[in-house]
């Protein structure tokens, strides 16, 4: 649950370098929209598709998910916090045209670049 972790080995960095290595040119932590707080941590913006890599305990992952024991009540509320800014995140964005792609940080590169490549091969397809 560290923030600091090392350049190369993130699950960020594991799935640009698969992406970029299937042929996909993207840009990394922008904006999708002006109006967003929060960057994506790839973004392909003429497929209008965003990828957030979510970490398992800071989003409440349905498998790792957990809450701390002491001071439950600030993390319960942090914890809240971010899922909610996560939902309203990924609404407000369907609801601008682009499709969300949520990775988690326990799925493999290649598992999760498989369903990035997929969502935005689909898109192109109707966005030529
Ligand atoms: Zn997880």
């Amino acid at each position: 649950m560290t923030k600091q972790r090392r350049a190369g080995t993130s699950p960020e960095m594991k799935l640009r370098r698969e992406l970029h290595g299937r042929g996909l040119r993207f840009f990394v932590q922008r904006r999708p929209l002006p109006t967003l707080r929060s960057a994506a941590d790839v973004i392909f913006p003429r497929s209008k598709v965003a990828v957030f890599v979510h970490g398992c305990f800071w989003h409440g992952c349905p498998e790792h998910g957990t809450m701390p024991k002491s001071n439950s009540d600030w993390w319960r509320a942090k914890l809240t916090a971010n899922a909610d800014r996560d939902a309203r995140t990924v609404q407000a964005l369907e609801m601008a045209g682009w499709a969300v792609v949520v990775v988690w940080e326990h799925e493999s590169a290649s598992w999760a670049a498989d369903r990035v490549q997929e969502v935005v091969s689909t898109r192109r397809e109707v966005d030529p």
